[in-house]
């Protein structure tokens, strides 16, 4: 019996995956300051747990809230004695991270049987690396691979370069996964990366983009975050719902900066907090994580960035800087209009709608974030995308919608990339 004990406890542990049987997710309707104030408080205060996937800003903006179990009969009466409204939007969390799983599951073993990469699958950071391998081999004079350094935990971080020659071009920066639970964006990187690859010398705005400037992607920005959500036989721990990095900070328990909140712009203002437990702390210092630090090396060594692109989901949202601060910045009217021509564009294919705006004004005032960072240090044209959906999945959007949000993202980067490219400065 004892041996038994000994067992089962030692198979706990050794699948320490984070489980989120009979979680909640629930979209509170907001309706007044008052509300936003009290749903505010609700998101100070720790011993619920709550992981809050849409903050509580103004009146006008949706809060999505991820409420465990234990916490769900508590949360509920708060906001019940308060007078304020909510739905359930996803009923039980780990019925779709188990059908998630399940599905990824299924696509590793066709892969392969078939020796194939499906672009409509969640992969792993192995495979996803080992695929560029494939990318560069098929486009070997268009596309090469290069280390830009290591993250917290030692993992290459990897640069997809396409470059047609010349040295230090006038160039486009890409990034997606820096908060590593958004699946949809690492997956719609690696669909983007085989797209310009396979449409340089067929479609002739691409082409001639491509024979004077250079793109860089960098499709994984937060390598071991995505490990930690992935489920994975070599690693004890995961938790498909982390955001963060997952450095280790003297004098706390908890692991992770969010590497969004990292960068020398507004750090440490509004919009981040400095409690190591929260998902959005800053970190102890500007560019303190690695992960960020590598990218601010390669941007700043090259000197030669024209646009910066971070992608993101979920919102359905085109941003541009500033988050830090609410002031209009000086090139205000012009991202704005080339962010509106783009999402014009995203919604031609399936009326996927998207709203345009300052980080600040469209959804909240957040200090130290990337295009705030590549803004000021003179990148112009710096975007970000928060990609599908708009709260019915969140962060665990189906897998076959993959494809058509990389197909739609897809036109919008394309406008940016050609506007980029036709004003020169
Ligand atoms: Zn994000």
């Amino acid at each position: 019996m004892k041996g038994l004990w000994l067992l089962l406890v030692l198979v706990a542990v050794a699948n320490a995956e984070r489980v989120f049987v009979g979680d909640q997710v629930i979209r509170v309707n907001v309706q007044s300051e008052e509300d936003v104030q009290f749903l505010q408080a609700l998101e100070a205060q720790q011993e619920w747990e709550l992981d809050f996937w849409l903050h509580p800003v103004s009146p006008e903006l949706p809060v999505d809230i991820r409420v465990p179990r234990s916490s769900l009969s508590a949360v509920k009466e708060y906001l019940h004695a308060h007078n304020i409204h909510f739905t359930v939007i996803i009923d039980n969390l780990q019925e779709l991270l188990d059908e998630e799983k399940a599905e990824m599951e299924e696509n590793q073993m066709k892969e392969r049987s078939t020796r194939s990469f499906d672009f409509g699958a969640y992969h792993t950071l192995e495979t996803i690396y080992s695929w560029m391998d494939t990318l560069v081999a098929q486009h070997p004079n268009l596309v090469t691979k290069q280390e830009i350094g290591r993250s917290y935990e030692n993992r290459p971080m990897y640069v997809l370069k396409f470059s047609t020659g010349g040295s230090k071009r006038p160039a486009i920066w890409i990034d997606a996964g820096i908060h590593s639970r958004e699946w949809v964006t690492q997956a719609t990187g690696v669909w983007t990366a085989n797209k310009i690859a396979t449409d340089y010398g067929r479609d002739t705005s691409l082409t001639s983009l491509l024979n004077t400037m250079d793109i860089y992607m960098l499709i994984l920005a937060n390598p071991d975050g995505y490990v930690y959500t992935h489920t994975n036989v070599c690693h004890w721990h995961s938790n498909r719902m982390w955001r963060k990095t997952r450095s280790k900070f003297s004098g706390s328990v908890c692991r992770g900066a969010d590497p969004n909140r990292n960068w020398d712009a507004g750090f440490g203002g509004p919009g981040a907090s400095n409690n190591p437990c929260l998902d959005t702390y800053h970190g102890p210092s500007a560019h303190s994580e690695i992960e960020v630090k590598n990218v601010v090396n390669l941007i700043k060594s090259h000197g030669n960035f024209k646009s910066f692109i971070s992608v993101h989901a979920y919102s359905q949202l085109l941003m541009y800087p500033h988050g830090y601060s609410c002031n209009n910045v000086p090139d205000q009217p012009e991202l704005d209009s080339v962010g509106k021509a783009a999402v014009q564009k995203l919604a031609s294919l399936y009326g996927t709608s998207y709203k345009v705006g300052s980080i600040c004004k469209i959804i909240y005032q957040a200090s130290g974030g990337s295009i705030d960072w590549s803004y000021d240090v003179g990148i112009k044209y710096s975007f970000a995308f928060e990609l599908r959906d708009t709260g019915r999945y969140g962060f665990l959007l189906p897998a076959n919608q993959i494809i058509p949000t990389a197909e739609e993202t897809w036109l919008a980067l394309k406008h940016i990339l050609e506007y980029v490219r036709d004003h020169p400065y």
